[in-house]
């Protein structure tokens, strides 16, 4: 479970989380909605220790993780524009995270070939990122994340720039990798159908605040507030 209470961020004077508060159940998966700017960016980051909030407390699985440095937090990050290490094979750049925790070579190997498997990408291992097609590299990128066994998956918009058909690809993926793994993932998208179709809990941001979070039925039965309501109605 991660909670998120009265969290603050102010960039200058402009305020992106705004006493923020969230409990996402353990292996649950989220999709955070809400407008450009509302905060879902930023929000992700500070779970990860990529950003600071000014004030507030996150924990994940009970443990306050203020000032645990990002490597330390048990979590898989998967951005929109995967940074992949381009000098790298698939196999170096999925064992990354095991790398620099100096785990057993075997032991390294027998993981990655087994998420490679996972994800698909078997018999890809020996290619460098740019011999892969942008499907393919988000699955890399969440292999990469999924090697560290983290307790945490935040997906920022994983799955944003590629064309609909790869999307939906890629989200039959993360289903089955979330039925496999139960790792507690929050996943960032501008897609409600992709939240719909994955995510058995929504949240919607607006103005660096949570305004709803419940099931899917629960938001679009019973919008808590006239923003969700119209926010929800803008489904294509
Ligand atoms: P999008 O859907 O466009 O990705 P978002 O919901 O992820 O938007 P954030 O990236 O979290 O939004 O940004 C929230 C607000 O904080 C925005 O108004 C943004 O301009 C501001 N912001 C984010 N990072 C910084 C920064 N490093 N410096 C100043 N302002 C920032
Ligand atoms: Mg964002």
């Amino acid at each position: 479970m991660i909670t998120v209470e009265h969290v603050n961020k102010r960039y200058d004077d402009f305020t992106a989380l705004d006493d923020l508060n969230i409990i996402v159940p353990s292996g649950s998966l989220t999709a955070l909605l809400g407008p450009s700017g509302s905060g879902k960016s930023t929000l992700l980051r500070s779970i990860a220790g990529l950003e600071h909030p000014d004030s507030g407390t996150i924990t994940i699985a009970g443990r306050d993780i203020t000032g645990v440095p990002p490597q330390q937090r048990g979590i898989g990050f998967v951005f929109q524009h995967y940074a992949a290490f381009t000098h790298m094979t698939v196999r170096e750049n999925v064992a990354f995270g095991l790398t620099i925790r100096k785990q057993p070579k075997k032991q390294i190997a027998a993981k990655v070939d087994d998420l490679l498997g996972v994800v698909g990408l078997g018999g890809f291992q020996d290619r460098y990122p740019a011999q892969l097609s942008g499907g393919q590299r988000q699955r890399m990128a969440l292999a990469r994340a999924l090697a560290i066994d983290p307790q945490v998956l935040l997906l920022d918009e994983p799955f944003g720039a590629l064309d609909a058909k790869v999307r939906e690809e890629l989200r039959r993926w993360l289903r089955r990798l979330h039925r496999e793994m139960h790792v507690t993932t929050v996943l960032v998208t501008h897609d409600q159908r992709e939240a719909l179709d994955v995510a058995d809990r929504i949240a919607v941001l607006n103005t660096g605040r949570i305004e709803q979070v419940g099931s899917p039925a629960d938001l679009y039965d019973r919008p808590a507030t006239d923003f969700v309501m119209s926010f929800l109605g803008q489904i294509a």
